[in-house]
Formats: structure tokens, sequence, C-alpha cells
């Protein structure tokens, strides 16, 4: 899925030498002197490897990256792009070989405490790192790596636009089969091809195409249920531009024309959405974010019928930090990305949802996802 070739692309360089140097800076804080990724996403965003399997040790003065022979000259090759291949020791070989050059850099200067990363290793693996290092004291490290990439470099926030404007073109190819008799899978699969032509990598995420009362679930599947006049059809989707993804959703009604309390639904929900993203800028905490969404519907009489958090960060992986949610005590900052995304769903009937993805700027935020909110289809 992960293209083992660096993408041929135009946009600005990432800054993904700098990153090593601020997660070192980092590890004091966080009670270790070394720690040992072992995240996919967050080796990728530290070196630019992005295959499968691999390790990542980082000490106080090297880094080594393990992994297995079918990566021998992808790994070469993306350390040397994104201009780390001077300070990163690779070692090629099988599960021992690797194991065995991780023991000998952990073990190489005696008393440090090697970090974990607790949100993402098993009790297993944490019980045979234990056995193989010895005296060396495991900690357990939580989101230091994810804290550094809440914040993306200009490089990143190219991407991750580019990956807005590829699906929003492949929405407006597609929004036309609304109504036609197609089916949810159908337009789901429609407009998945028409990212991929458009240069999207993959789906940032199981495309959602909901009609009718499928709407009032917030994460279904696309069905056979062919899509009617009059239906409510919410659209929940993202590209993928060189790791990056976006995430946006729509929801049209069939005719242009909802029925009864739809009508008011569709209304409250949009007012919610752009209150929601005004209120998004440096200095905010996430979850008032939340709160004025939240409010605004409680206000409108439908506190039960929005049951998820309002957003969440958005990069390298569709759902990272900073959650955006009840009680959410992050605090935002310029080059901080989120989605904004309150809906109602009303069991039976149908839903709506309205989601963007946003950059904080120095000032407040502007939108990556542009798609227009016309509910007509
Ligand atoms: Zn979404
Ligand atoms: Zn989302």
């Amino acid at each position: 899925m992960t293209a083992g070739h660096p993408v041929t692309t135009d946009l600005p360089a990432m800054d993904t030498a700098g990153r090593l140097a601020r997660l070192r800076a980092g590890l004091p804080a966080a009670g270790a002197d070394a720690l040992l990724v072992t995240t996919l996403a967050n080796i990728r965003y530290l070196t630019g490897f992005t295959g499968s399997a691999a390790l990542l040790l980082v000490t106080a003065d090297q880094t080594l990256l393990v992994t297995d022979g079918r990566y021998r000259t992808q790994a070469a090759e993306q350390l040397d792009a994104a201009g780390v291949a001077a300070s990163v020791a690779l070692t090629i070989g099988g599960a021992v070989v690797q194991r065995d050059a991780v023991v000998a850099l952990a073990t190489a200067t005696t008393g440090i405490r090697l970090g974990l990363e607790a949100e993402n290793i098993s009790w297993a693996a944490e019980r045979r790192w234990a056995e193989l290092l010895g005296a060396t004291e495991l900690v357990p490290v939580s989101g230091v790596v994810e804290t550094l990439r809440q914040v993306k470099d200009a490089g990143e926030l190219a991407r991750m636009a580019r990956a807005a404007v590829i699906a929003d073109a492949a929405l407006a190819d597609v929004v036309s089969l609304l109504g036609t008799g197609a089916t949810e899978q159908e337009v789901a699969l429609a407009l998945d091809t028409a990212m991929r032509r458009l240069g999207s990598e993959d789906r940032a995420f199981e495309t959602i195409v909901a009609s009718g009362p499928n709407a009032a679930k917030p994460h279904a599947r696309p069905t056979d249920r062919p899509i009617e006049t009059g239906d409510p059809v919410v659209i929940d989707f993202g590209a993928t531009f060189d790791g990056y993804r976006s995430d946006m959703t729509r929801t049209f009604c069939v005719g242009g024309k909802p029925a009864a309390e739809l009508a008011r639904v569709f209304a409250v929900v949009a007012e919610a959405q752009a209150a929601g993203v005004a209120a998004v800028g440096p200095g905010v905490v996430t979850g008032d974010i939340d709160k004025v969404c939240r409010d605004h519907i409680a206000e409108s009489g439908w506190a039960d019928a929005f049951e998820h958090g309002t957003g969440h960060g958005v990069g390298l992986d569709i759902h990272e930090a900073p959650a955006v949610g009840q009680g959410s005590t992050a605090i935002l900052t310029p080059g901080v990305v989120v989605t904004v995304e309150p809906g109602i769903y009303l069991a039976g009937v149908g839903g709506v949802r309205i989601e963007d993805t946003v950059v904080v700027t120095d000032q407040g935020c502007h939108p990556l996802t542009g798609f227009p909110k016309d509910i007509a289809a």
C-alpha cells in the first residue's frame, strides 16, 4: 500500500532531518534517555522509511534503523531522499540480526533508561525486550513523537492540501451519480476510483456513503441500497498523497428538498460546523471547539443525537493527536491540523454530518477541504 519509491512532486520538501533533534530534546521530559520507536508512522515521520516492518532506536547521539531484506534498496533510498542517510545507521537482516543490532546499541551505554512506545507495544513484546536487555531499565513513553507530528511543516501542509484538492475533484466527478439509481456501494467505488485516477495513492480510510435511514449511522459501511430522491446522503472520505491524508464529509439531499425534521437538521449542523471552524485558532483548547458545536446542537434540541467527538488531528494517520472532543485539553498552535465534524443522527430517519479539515494559522485557521456545502444533489 505504501509506495516504495519517492513520490515525484513539485511540492516543498519536508524537514525530516530536523525531527530527530526535536525528538531527542523531548526525551528527558518523558523520563527516557533513548527511545525504541515501534510505531511505523513514527518511523516514517522520523526517517522517511515507509516499509511495513522496522524498528528505530534513537539514543542520545546515535540513530539505528533495522529492517529486513525486502527493504534493502528502498530503505537506503528513502533515508537518502529524506536527508538523514548520514545520521541514521542502517542494519538489514533477519529477525535475529535486527534484534542483536538493537540490543548492542541499547546496551552500549550502561545505566540508560530506554523508552518503549507504551501505546503501541504489546505486553509480550515488552517482556521479550526486558529479557534481551537485561539490566537496561525500560520505561513507558507515550505520545512523544505524536506530539511532534501535530505541528505540520510547510512540506507536510502542501501534501495534505494536495490530498484535499484530489478529494474535492473526485467528489465533483461523482456527485451527479446521486439520484440516478446508483447504490451506496456504486457511489463509493466511483469516488475511490476517481481519487486514484486523480493521483491519490489510496483512500485515506474506508469511504462512507450512507443514504436515507443509513445516514443515521455515523460510521455506516456502503450497502447495495439504491439512493433515492429525498434521501440525505452522508459522504465521508479522503485521499492520500505522499503518505498524508485528507478527511471531508458532505451531506447531500437528493433533489434538494429534505422532508420535515431533516430540513432543520441540515441547517443546525451547518451552523454548528461553521461555528466550530470559526472557533479554531492558536491558543484555543480543543475541548472548547467541541463545546461550541455541542452547545449549538443542544440548544436546537438534539443534544442526544450528537454522540461522537467533534474532530481529530489528521496527518500520516487519519486519526492522530490532538483529539477534539468533550473535555479535550490540547492547546492549538499554528501548523496543527484538525477536523471539525459535528453531526445529528436520528435513528430510522437519517442524519447529517459536515466535516472540514483545517490548519491552525497565526490568526485563526484555513480549510484544506473546499467542496461547496450546497445540499442539493
Ligand atoms: Zn471524515
Ligand atoms: Zn474525521
